[in-house]
C-alpha cells in the first residue's frame, strides 16, 4: 500500500512537498485504521508528524484530509480507501508541521458562541431541569468532539476564515440557543446576525458530509439563520 503525505517542516523546509512511502502488504492486518498505519509509517521516518490521541474516534484530534475528504484516522478504516492514499493536513488552517494544523482560529470561533450555560442565578444547590422533549432537542449537537473536519470543508470558511464562524462554532451555538435552560437566548441570536458570521454559510453542506459523527451543522445553521430571521 503506497502513501503520498504531505510534508513541511518551517524549520528547514522552504517550501512543502510530497512524500511518498509504502507500508508493505505484510504490516496490514485485518481491521487496521489509517492510524494504525501511520504509526507504522513513523517507524519508517520518525520525523512524520501527526497529531492523536484517544485513538477511538472521541478526543477529535487527528482529523486530516485523506483522499480529498476530511477524516478522523482512527476510526477510519484502511480497507475502505485504495491502494494509493493521498494525506495532507485539514485545509483552510495554517500548517504548524506536516499534518499538524494550527487551530487557534477554530477555537477562537467557538469561544466567541459562548460555548455555556447561562441561568439567572449561579444557584448550585438546584437542578435545571428539563423535559424529556426538551433534553431531545439538543440531541446531534452536544455530541461535537471539535474534531474540525466540518469547518475545514467549508468553502465559505476557507474565503473568510476570520469573519465566519464555521460550521463546528455555529452548531455549539445552536445548542445552546435551543437549550430550555438558558436565558440569553436573544442576545445569542442577536450576536449571530450580521453578513459573515451565520450568512457567509451558503447551504453547501460539505460540512454535514465530513462529520466523522455523523452530526449536521448545516440542518443547526439553518434553525439559526430561521431564528435571525424571525427576530426582525
Ligand atoms: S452548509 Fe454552510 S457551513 Fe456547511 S459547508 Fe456549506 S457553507 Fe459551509
Ligand atoms: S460537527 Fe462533527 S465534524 Fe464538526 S467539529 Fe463537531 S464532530 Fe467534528
Amino acid at each position: 500500500m503506497n502513501f503520498n503525505i504531505y510534508r513541511f517542516n518551517p524549520e528547514k523546509d522552504s517550501v512543502p512537498y510530497t512524500q511518498r512511502l509504502e507500508l508493505p502488504e505484510t504490516k496490514i492486518t485485518a481491521g487496521m485504521m489509517l492510524l494504525d498505519a501511520l504509526k507504522l509509517l513513523k517507524q519508517q521516518d520518525p520525523s512524520l508528524t501527526f497529531r492523536s490521541s484517544c485513538q477511538e474516534g472521541v478526543c477529535g484530534s487527528d482529523g486530516m484530509n485523506v483522499n480529498g475528504e476530511n477524516k478522523l484516522a482512527c476510526i477510519t478504516p484502511l480497507a475502505e480507501l485504495g491502494e494509493t492514499i493521498s494525506l495532507r493536513p485539514l485545509p483552510g488552517l495554517p500548517v504548524i508541521r506536516d499534518l499538524v494544523v494550527d487551530m487557534g482560529q477554530f477555537y477562537q470561533h467557538y469561544d466567541q458562541v459562548d460555548p455555556y450555560l447561562q441561568t439567572s442565578e449561579l444557584d448550585l444547590s438546584v437542578e435545571h431541569l428539563q423535559t424529556p422533549m426538551e433534553r431531545a432537542k439538543i440531541d446531534g449537537h452536544y455530541e461535537c468532539i471539535l474534531c474540525g473536519c466540518c469547518t475545514t470543508s467549508c468553502p465559505s470558511f476557507w474565503w473568510n476564515p476570520d469573519k465566519f464562524a464555521g460550521p463546528a462554532a455555529l452548531l455549539a451555538a445552536n445548542r445552546f440557543i435551543i437549550d430550555s435552560r438558558d436565558i440569553q437566548t436573544k442576545q445569542r441570536v442577536k450576536k449571530l446576525d450580521d453578513p459573515y458570521t451565520t450568512f457567509r454559510c451558503r447551504n453547501i453542506q460539505n460540512c454535514t458530509a465530513s462529520c466523522p459523527k455523523g452530526l449536521d451543522p448545516s440542518k443547526a445553521i439553518s434553525q439559526i439563520k430561521h431564528k435571525i430571521l424571525e427576530s426582525h
